[in-house]
């Protein structure tokens, strides 16, 4: 465990801004500051973050929380192993948690494994795979740098990895081994797949001298194998980015490994997945330049759209290179040679005229009718543009084309523009939960005892108890950490209570109200009032219920006398 201290002093010199800054793109706007939230599909900035309270908060999905639930989250670790990352970075020497140990256990665990597979590759029994890789044009060089290895027609990986002491079921676990003590992968070229960090975390075996139903197999998923949250080659062509500062996504690892046989060592592969959110921000970690290069056919036309939307939500404009004739870009280079990928890189398209490009598909330029309809789907994909001054050349680009007047075409821009504003603020509202008179006291009295020790010392002294159980911890807990840091900081609360899910909860519906910043006296004690009248009535109510339920004449008229008090007390 690491002292309460301790966290809420890393927690101070770890700027939540700039930590948040290096996983999402903040603009400031007021005194906050607004990004895309990584927890939700989002669209447009709902997430907020204050570098006064240092906290964030999503109006949409509710996500808020601390530097360090934010790191937790969108890590996927733990509270205290995101204290330890930040701590770390900052000097501390934290000692990292156990589940880290068995993890780096698994990795070496692959690594045995790809050796295992390299070397059959490189003995007698791996000529036939070598004959096979050079024919396709991959040399020793190539499968020397993507660690390409064969494995054989028995269950010797097992067999090895066993005599090392490893546990049958840990290799059941990690993908390698079936419960029969057998190799998953028999008579197939491996080619190890590599987690950002260069590690090998899974395999994808391809078939070369016999037929088989799949062509490749690959590993399922694993606790240290997460397709979505991969790249392939990730770890190499960071290193290339400081010569070309762009990065290539495309969708194989063949075709990764195929650009490096020409000298294009700047690509990545999302390994057969739909781009994903996650992958997009390991990408802006690397640059803001993308080119996106997915195969030339029908569904690597859906997938390069869709990994646009990604992109766009968190601010990066892709360029986007189409291949002619469904080639893949390893067919492609394959069949057209270096130079022409190379020209292809040079006239990557943005992504409007890309959309464009596709909305002119199958229209008849000399209907009008078309003509019409093109102008309006494209004006509703401009709207979706944050640039200005493209929407503006685009417009006039229309004018000139199509002879429309560019203040009609203007207008129409404006008129989808509008709808979108409207959208957006509607899917906020149907967010708001609707709460009781006693539920909207209660809480907000948490919110000001959160912001102000005088509201605090207040309620601690006129609130013996509150209605709803969590807020009654939760205003125990606000206390104690004021009894013990004399202190309020909303921030380092929420690391006081990090091990409490259930209060975090209600906590962050609470900070995520739409309340003003500012409160009167008066409004506070008409809070405290509110929750003392609900007690009332609940004690008269209660006695109410036994007066009922009482037959005795001399006990029914004390009852009655109580209820009197009850009620006469102002
Ligand atoms: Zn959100």
């Amino acid at each position: 465990m690491i002292n309460n201290d301790v966290i809420n002093e890393i927690r101070n010199k770890s700027d939540i801004v700039s930590i948040i800054s290096n996983y999402v793109p903040l603009t400031k706007r007021g005194k906050n500051y607004f990004g895309v939230c990584p927890f939700h599909d989002d669209h447009s900035p709902s997430m907020s973050v204050s570098p006064e309270k240092q906290i964030y908060t999503c109006f949409s999905c509710g996500a808020t929380g601390n530097v360090f639930t934010f790191v937790s989250e969108y890590e996927h670790i733990s509270f205290i192993e995101a204290v330890k990352l930040l701590g770390n970075k900052l000097g501390y020497n934290l000692t990292t948690h156990e589940k880290v140990d068995t993890k780096s256990g698994d990795y070496k665990i692959y690594e045995i494994a790809s050796k295992f597979y390299q070397n059959n590759l490189n003995s007698s029994l791996g000529k036939k795979a070598i004959e096979y890789l050079e024919n396709r044009g991959l040399n020793r060089e190539t499968i020397k740098k993507f660690g390409i290895g064969l494995s054989l027609n028995k269950s010797s990986l097992t067999e090895l990895l066993i005599n090392k002491g490893i546990k049958l079921d840990k290799l059941i676990e990690l993908g390698l081994s079936n419960t029969m003590s057998n190799d998953l992968f028999l008579n197939r070229i491996m080619f190890p797949l590599y987690d950002l960090n260069g590690n090998v975390v899974a395999f994808s075996g391809r078939i070369y001298n016999m037929k088989d139903n799949s062509k490749y197999i690959n590993t399922k998923e694993t606790s240290i194998f997460k397709k979505g949250n991969l790249l392939y080659n990730y770890h190499n062509a960071r290193e290339h980015l400081k010569k070309n500062d762009y990065v290539i996504i495309m969708e194989g690892f063949m075709d990764v490994i195929r650009a490096s046989t020409v000298g294009i060592n700047n690509c990545v592969a999302t390994m057969g997945t739909a781009f994903t959110k996650e992958q997009a921000n390991i990408i802006r970690k690397m640059t803001d330049n993308v080119i996106l290069c997915f195969d030339g056919d029908k569904a690597g036309e859906e997938a390069t759209i869709s990994a646009i939307k990604v992109l766009e939500d968190i601010e990066i404009n892709p360029k986007i290179i189409r291949l002619e004739d469904d080639l893949d870009p390893d067919e492609y280079i394959i069949k057209n040679g270096k130079e022409a990928f190379l020209n292809k890189i040079d006239t990557s398209i943005n992504v409007i005229d890309y959309k464009l490009s596709l909305l002119k598909k199958n229209k008849n330029f000399h209907n009008l009718e078309d003509i019409s309809e093109y102008i309006d789907n494209s004006i509703k994909e401009l709207v979706k543009v944050n640039d200005d001054i493209l929407v503006e050349l685009t417009l006039k680009k229309f004018e000139a084309e199509y002879k429309i007047d560019y203040e009609i075409l203007k207008k129409k821009y404006e008129t989808y523009n509008n709808k979108k504003d409207i959208k957006e603020v509607k899917v906020v509202k149907n967010n708001k939960k609707v709460i009781t008179i006693y539920e909207k006291a209660e809480r907000s009295l948490i919110y000001y005892m959160l912001k102000s020790v005088d509201v605090l010392t207040l309620v601690e002294h006129n609130i013996s108890y509150f209605p709803s159980m969590e807020i009654r911890y939760l205003s125990n807990e606000i206390i104690d950490f004021y009894h013990k840091y004399g202190k309020i900081d909303v921030a380092d609360f929420i690391s006081f209570i990090s091990s409490k899910e259930e209060l975090l909860k209600v906590l962050y519906e609470i900070l995520n109200m739409d309340m003003k910043d500012e409160y009167t006296n008066l409004e506070i004690e008409d809070y405290i009032s509110v929750i003392k009248k609900y007690f009332k009535k609940s004690k008269i109510s209660k006695l109410e219920k036994s007066l009922k339920e009482e037959t005795d004449p001399l006990k029914q008229a004390k009852i009655l006398s109580e209820i009197m008090a009850v009620k006469g007390v102002k």
